[in-house]
């Protein structure tokens, strides 16, 4: 009975992620957003395409069964799935990274990760500091071709992206920066890998992560100083991606360009991080 009652709390955790989350499965319009970056995640999950001559840079492959739309998106655009070099990801959370085996497996791209974040990814989840207990946030264990450090660069063609770890929400949770031109004119691109504490989170004494209060203290400090004129994230709810989307070719400004939306952004979650971590520290003395 209560190996059975296991098994259907499994199967009724994974059900209630797509119950919570409908708008992870729901599709959205690709998009360019500018240059040669696009939009190719559903509505709930951001997945961004950043094409070069000489292939194709994916970040987040979402949840497994997100790949054929990942892949429609991307033809959709006019680009060849299979064109796909290098993949890479947000942080070590299922609902960014479960769709990579398959996605490597399809392309045979090079599965970049950083080093805090590729223990779970080679073990499918089964070690992180909160959810190793949670078998239905698990995904297919995948090999790292690449090990990533902070502030190492991927470059394919004439595309540079550097990779800025901003630890706390995963122990090697990811934020991209690259820089574009467009129309003669040069944009800094940042892909907020998560600043956010999750529910449960235990920012004091946490025997499994102890210096996760400091890991959120630096990621804080290494946003606060990167240059943002266009503000991305794993999520496109932490940077109103319908609302901008709905704004795309209505007036020639782009509406992705949102240096003070950025900022606002992050001071408001740093603000909830400060919070959390007073309530908890109030709470165990
Ligand atoms: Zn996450």
């Amino acid at each position: 009975m209560f190996f059975r009652g296991l098994i259907v709390s499994a199967i009724f955790a994974a059900s209630l992620f797509a119950q919570v989350h409908p708008d992870w499965t729901q599709p959205f319009p690709t998009h360019r957003v500018i240059a040669n970056v696009y939009y190719v995640g559903s509505k709930g999950l951001a997945s961004y395409l950043i094409t070069t001559p000489q292939g194709h840079i994916l970040i987040n492959s979402n949840l497994e069964t997100s790949v054929p739309q990942i892949r429609e998106s991307v033809e959709k655009l006019g680009f060849h799935f299979n064109d796909i070099k290098v993949l890479l990801i947000s942080h070590a959370h299922f609902d960014h990274c479960a769709g990579s085996a398959l996605i490597k497996q399809l392309t045979g791209a090079k599965y970049m990760v950083m080093d805090a974040d590729v223990p779970e990814i080679e073990d499918g989840g089964r070690t992180n500091f909160r959810y190793s207990n949670s078998p239905d946030m698990f995904y297919k264990p995948t090999k790292v071709d690449r090990v990533l450090h902070d502030g190492d660069e991927v470059r394919l063609g004439d595309t540079i992206l550097t990779a800025r770890i901003t630890p706390g929400h995963t122990k090697g949770c990811t934020t991209w920066t690259l820089r574009v031109v467009d129309h003669g004119k040069a944009y800094n691109i940042v892909i907020v890998g998560s600043p956010n504490v999750n529910p449960d989170y235990k920012l004091v004494n946490n025997a499994q992560y102890p210096q996760i209060a400091q890991d959120y203290e630096r990621t804080f400090r290494t946003l606060k100083l990167l240059p943002c004129d266009i503000f991305l994230g794993a999520h496109g709810d932490y940077y109103g991606m319908e609302e901008k989307f709905a704004k795309l070719d209505k007036s020639g400004a782009n509406p992705f360009i949102n240096i003070e939306g950025y900022k606002n952004y992050i001071a408001e979650r740093e603000q909830a991080f400060r919070s959390e971590l007073q309530r908890q520290q109030t709470q165990a003395q």
